[in-house]
């Protein structure tokens, strides 16, 4: 299994050995080439607007598109959840667009800008998850092909799935729970290779 890590900016590294740790292969992807004969693809936590700035400068924007559309499971964490939403508040910005989720950035404020809280997420099984929160995103409406995946005890949306794509408010690198990236995996065994070839080739040919 090969998993491509998004390495513009932002903790990308966590997810590499997270990755590593449970038996796939990880690529740092900076260039469109690097996307070629991915399995899976992981937008990290960092600064989405910077992120943003980068994907159109390295060419990544319109082929990571083309490639979700075309089935590649990708997860995005934190900024990357901002960068995978329709819609973002504070302030709107033009995304990937990926998934049918509205999400306001900073959305806790100043005063719990890092916490970390436990989030029953039924998809991982019993035990919840131990959630590291850093200035981050919440997603503030989902339309009918959102499968809530998890939710803060008062009951907002910080965790979400849409067929291949995946997103998370917080930071699953930062806990010591791999069960989130094990998930991923599993999502990304189901993608086959075969389906997928001749799409990823057309779409990792940068476009100007
Ligand atoms: N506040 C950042 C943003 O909206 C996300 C923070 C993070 O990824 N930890 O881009």
């Amino acid at each position: 299994m090969k998993i491509g890590i998004l390495a513009l900016q932002g903790d990308f590294i966590e997810h590499t050995y997270i990755i590593s740790k449970l038996g796939a292969h990880s690529v740092a992807v900076r260039q469109p080439e690097q996307l070629e004969g991915l399995d899976g693809l992981i937008i990290p936590g960092g600064e989405s607007t910077t992120m943003l700035k980068l994907m159109h400068e390295y060419n990544l924007f319109q082929p990571i598109k083309e490639l979700a559309h075309s089935g590649l499971p990708v997860m995005g964490t934190c900024a990357g959840m901002v960068l995978l939403a329709k819609k973002v508040f504070n302030p709107d910005m033009n995304t990937l667009s990926l998934m049918d989720i509205e999400v306001r950035r900073n959305a806790f404020g100043r005063q719990v800008d890092s916490f970390e809280t436990i989030i029953s997420m039924p998809a991982l099984g019993d035990e919840p998850f131990a959630a590291v929160f850093i200035r981050a995103p919440l997603i503030e409406n989902s339309g009918p092909d959102i499968d809530i995946m998890g939710r803060l005890a008062d009951g907002r949306i910080v965790a979400a799935r849409q067929g291949n794509i995946l997103a998370f408010s917080f930071h699953p690198e930062l806990s010591n729970d791999s069960r989130i990236h094990s998930y991923f995996l599993e999502i990304t065994a189901g993608f086959k290779s075969e389906d997928r070839k001749e799409a990823i080739s057309k779409a990792a040919t940068p476009v100007d």
